[in-house]
């Protein structure tokens, strides 16, 4: 049975920056490896639309048109993945905001170095993950299945 503790969902997206040089699965590895239980994922182009959604809080921010233009660059990949504190374990997996500024081991630290190129996202709240994961994704892409390795990973 799978206990409900062990379902929050995080919303994760490798940016174009890393798609362009080849990372995507070498994040999507930390995450497997970690335990957590990939839910959805697609390739795509973000529109500015999307962005101004995505970053709401940061619209009026000077560096949002640089935002813009690196995000729409090539394409993105968003994911959602499922388990046990994913949100929060997925930021300290992610690391700092400015790569430059992240501890070694976590994914900005090892793959990145300049704020406007740090290679994933990840939510930041239970709430803002909800609210990205319908932004991003139709209900009919997340797909619900047990996970074999459930009794592996988790205790119960
Ligand atoms: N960003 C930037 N310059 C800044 C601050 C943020 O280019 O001075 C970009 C950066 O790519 C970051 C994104 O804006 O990932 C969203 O900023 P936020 O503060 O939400 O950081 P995050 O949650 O991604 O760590
Ligand atoms: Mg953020």
């Amino acid at each position: 049975m799978v206990n409900p503790k062990n379902t929050e969902r995080s919303f994760i997206m490798v940016k174009p920056d890393a798609v362009q040089r080849g990372l995507v699965g070498k994040i999507i590895a930390r995450f497997e490896s970690r335990g957590y239980k990939l839910v959805a994922i697609k390739t795509m182009k973000a529109t500015p639309e999307i962005l101004r959604q995505h970053y709401s809080d940061l619209v009026d921010k000077p560096f949002f048109p640089a935002i813009t233009e690196f995000m729409t660059s090539g394409p993105v990949v968003p994911m959602v993945w499922e388990g046990k504190d994913v949100v929060k374990n997925g930021r300290t997996m992610l690391g700092a905001t400015d790569p430059s500024k992240s501890a070694p081991g976590t994914i900005r630290g090892d793959f990145g170095l300049d704020v406007g190129r740090n290679v994933c996202h990840g939510s930041d709240s239970v709430e803002s993950a909800e609210h990205e994961i319908k932004l991003w994704f139709k209900e009919e892409e997340l797909v619900n299945h047990p996970a074999f390795i459930y009794d592996l990973v988790y205790e119960n």
